[in-house]
């Protein structure tokens, strides 16, 4: 009887490393890999082509189109150029 116990237990917990893990596996790991900005990516500057960090960039949506700058002033001097 004790033998029985032990090997449903043993049943028991491998199913539920089996299960968890195929969890894991279909969530594509969503939990432990966070979609955050990237602070070691360079986006270019699309004034003055300077790479900043993606995490220090401005964004800017322009007539439909999306921009990147590396500061205020070439956000201003893009806007005027065109
Ligand atoms: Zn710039």
């Amino acid at each position: 009887m004790i033998v029985r116990l032990v090997l449903l237990f043993i049943f028991v917990f491998l199913g539920y490393t089996v299960f968890t893990a195929l969890l894991r596996m279909l969530g594509g790991g969503s939990s432990s890999s966070s979609r955050s900005a990237d602070p070691d990516r360079m986006v270019p500057c699309s004034q003055c082509g300077t790479y900043v960090p993606e995490t220090e960039v401005i964004r800017k949506k322009i007539r439909g189109e999306h921009y990147q700058f590396c500061s205020k002033e070439c956000l201003q001097d893009f806007k005027h150029k065109s």
